[in-house]
């Protein structure tokens, strides 16, 4: 079969896409590898998204966004693309088991979290270091953890970890916050919320488990490892120091500027039927509404491509 549209990516971004596309009665296809949501499916409280109040959470907002999608029409399969043919006016998107055939495709893969880079990060992902505090904040109740980067990301995780946490420390690399003044307020507020000005990680310690990391000041070049409490023998790392954008298999067949896809205010790329959406594209803001929004955009661009050429 030769879908009108097909979508990589089930985040906002993607999800508004395959609404958009379905409801103009385009045949859509919704390709997710992992779970659906991207970022936000990992995000406690969504509370500027407009619409969404305190008890939107994530992963409420994507289950409605996925059903909203479903319900014009739109499918969705679990599968990982490896490789794409943007050479005909048909692209094709090739995953081990599948290939998918479209007139139109919409990329919304979205970004991953940026890694320190320390010795022992990858090692002790999962047993210890996280970048993802609604999954993982429940293992860490009533002992501390540290949270590195000072960006909105940071500063919000932080106040959500003093759910659980009987500490939480920021590390951050310079003496002031990049984040909101409204988010930092709150954060300064907090009781059981440190702060380690100045300050990055070097290293990540731990026979299986995290067991100390090394950090280091700026700039007095002082190093220091730091342990647990005695008492609690365990704590955790969360990192939110920025994003990267999952971009990797459009390089050298995409137009993109530092990784990120360029394209013009109705997402098109480059590639005349194939336009990009979402966090993976250069923009000046990334958010759950702006996603959305080039969701929308794209499909309907992608409704105009395909009646003006097919
Ligand atoms: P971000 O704004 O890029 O902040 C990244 C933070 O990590 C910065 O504080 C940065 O330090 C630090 N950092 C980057 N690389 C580092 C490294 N190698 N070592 C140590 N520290 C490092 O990322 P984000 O907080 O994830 O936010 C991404 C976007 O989403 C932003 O546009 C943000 O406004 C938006 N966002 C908005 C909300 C909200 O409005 N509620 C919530 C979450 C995210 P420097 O400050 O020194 O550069």
């Amino acid at each position: 079969m030769i879908y009108d549209v097909a979508i990589i990516g089930g985040g906002p971004a993607g999800l508004a896409a395959g609404l958009y596309a379905a409801r103009a009665k385009l045949s859509t296809i919704i390709i997710e590898k992992g779970a659906d949501g991207g970022q936000i499916a990992t995000t406690d409280e969504v509370e500027n998204y407009p619409g969404a109040m305190e008890d939107a959470t994530g992963p409420k907002l994507v289950a409605r966004m996925l059903e909203q999608a479903k319900t014009f029409g739109a499918s969705r399969v679990s599968d990982e693309i490896t490789e794409v043919d943007f050479s005909d006016k048909i692209k094709v998107l090739k995953s081990a088991k599948e290939e998918y055939k479209a007139r139109a495709v919409i990329i919304a893969t979205g970004a991953v979290p940026r890694l320190i880079g320390a010795p022992g990060e990858k090692e002790l992902t999962g047993r210890g270091v996280s970048y993802c505090a609604t999954c993982d904040a429940a293992f860490f109740q009533d002992l501390e953890v540290y949270v590195m980067g000072g960006g909105d990301t940071a500063v919000e995780e932080a106040i959500y970890l003093t759910k659980f946490a009987k500490k939480v420390t920021i590390i951050h690399r310079r003496d002031e916050l990049r984040a909101a003044k409204s988010i930092q307020e709150k954060a300064f507020k907090n009781e059981k919320i440190e702060f380690m000005w100045d300050t990055v990680i070097t290293e990540i310690k731990g026979d299986g488990m995290l067991e100390s990391f090394v950090v280091k000041n700026l700039k007095t070049e002082e190093e220091r490892e730091i342990f647990p409490d005695e008492e609690d023998g365990a704590f955790g790392i969360f990192v939110f120091i920025g994003y990267l954008p999952a971009t990797e298999l459009f390089k050298d067949i995409i137009h993109m500027e530092r990784d990120y896809i360029v394209t013009d205010e109705n997402m098109k790329t480059n590639i005349p039927g194939v336009f990009a959406a979402g966090d993976n594209r250069v923009k000046s803001l990334r958010q759950v509404v702006t996603a959305t929004s080039d969701g929308a955009i794209a499909a309907v661009q992608a409704e105009k491509y395909i009646e003006d050429n097919f």
